[in-house]
């Protein structure tokens, strides 16, 4: 059996090796490495790709978020909502721009942030909501598009972990995340669905007027060469990344059909086990699988955890910490008991390898050392 990693790289770049090769190669024969060719029709191509206007490419997935927040002309002390439960990128952006981040708890069955807890967080002082398609499932965005409608707010998607995932409206009208808000963005970096060689992120909208801006922003605030007319900052997407990424865009469709074919493996090879909850399939959302992340509901995540290491199977804890008990972006507002959800995710979440490279013998080695601990 081929060795377990959380994420294989190396497979999926030998099955395209010479193509890679041979596109890097032509980067640095035209040496172009900076907003050459490559970078304009990657961002193109994603555009066609996600049917969305406008796609500015930026250093990476962070810094996305964070120009995103700053082309809407956010001011200190606006209040900017977001899950309680997700990595620390987003709430970090919201406490570097002197926004006050306003976390709410989310929903048990999607990990996704929860639109009725959204709803009693609005204040006068709200100006954007950031919902996270966190492990590969949107959130629900409908509603919050109504929520963001009444309240005049501005919603920014953070698409890292969901690109090339679905999300169906009520009408039936089906479109991709990270294009339904005002803004979306995600991120390339290497473990990401679409990820490239290094790192690399994306910004989407369909609106012109915050397109030009995000195109100034991440340039030096320059919209006119050497002209500067806001503070921007410098966050630019390689060549050579977006050479990799060219490459690898025609192929998300399958990757994520692979990821998805992998999770029904997991689900059949756990479907009897009671201990542990499967991820839930939102019939509203294709679920891409970032991450495939189980809940032990018999308390003893930690110790199989401790058992997996002990067999050399990797896993992930995503996220062992809420971001309301992180020391860096602590507020007065957040209220222990007011996060019941993520309090008992932290407690009971545990993500195994998922990628598109997983053979079934090595899924079934992986599961049968979480039944065999748990059963
Ligand atoms: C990965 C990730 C980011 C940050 O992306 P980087 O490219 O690492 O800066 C932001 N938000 C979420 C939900 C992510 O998973």
């Amino acid at each position: 059996m081929k060795k377990i990693q959380m994420v294989d790289l190396q497979t999926q770049y030998e099955a395209l090796r010479p193509e890679i090769d041979q596109n890097i190669q032509n980067v640095i024969q035209s040496a172009r490495f900076i907003n050459g060719p490559d970078v304009k029709s990657l961002q193109q191509e994603l555009a066609d790709y996600l049917d969305v206007k406008h796609v500015i490419t930026c250093g990476n997935g962070t810094d996305a978020l964070q120009i995103s927040l700053m082309a809407l002309g956010l001011k200190p002390g606006d209040e900017v909502i977001t899950a309680d439960f997700t990595f620390a990128a987003t709430v970090e952006v919201i406490g570097l721009l002197n926004l006050k981040p306003v976390l709410v708890d989310v929903h048990p069955d999607t990990f996704n942030i929860d639109v009725e807890q959204v709803k009693k967080a609005i204040t006068p002082k709200t100006k954007a909501i950031i919902p996270v398609h966190l492990f590969g499932q949107a959130a629900d965005i409908e509603p919050l598009l109504q929520i963001a409608e009444e309240h005049n707010l501005y919603i920014v998607e953070d698409n890292a972990q969901a690109i090339g995932s679905d999300y169906r409206f009520s009408d039936g009208r089906i479109a991709k995340t990270g294009t339904m808000g005002t803004i979306g963005t995600t991120s390339f970096f290497p473990s990401k669905n679409l990820g490239c060689y290094g790192d690399g992120g994306a910004i989407f909208t369909n609106d012109d007027h915050l397109a030009h801006r995000l195109r100034g922003i991440v340039n030096h605030g320059m919209y006119k060469r050497y002209y500067h007319d806001e503070i921007g900052v410098n966050s630019r997407l390689d060549s050579i990344q977006a050479a990799v990424l060219r490459t690898k865009l025609p192929l998300l469709d399958r990757y994520n059909d692979t990821r998805r074919q992998a999770a029904d493996v997991y689900d059949r090879l756990f479907g009897d086990c009671e201990q542990v909850a499967l991820p839930y399939r939102d019939p509203k959302s294709t679920h891409v699988f970032h991450q495939y992340t189980l809940r032990i509901k018999n308390g003893k995540r930690d110790a199989l955890a401790e058992h997996l290491k002990e067999k050399g199977i990797p896993f992930g804890i995503y996220y062992p910490v809420p971001l309301h008990l992180q020391k860096a972006y602590f507020q007065d507002s957040f209220v222990h008991e007011n996060y019941p959800v993520t309090n008992m995710l932290v407690e009971e979440v545990i993500s195994l390898p998922m990628h598109t490279e997983l053979e079934l013998e090595q899924q079934e080695y992986i599961a049968g050392g979480v039944r065999k601990f748990l059963l």
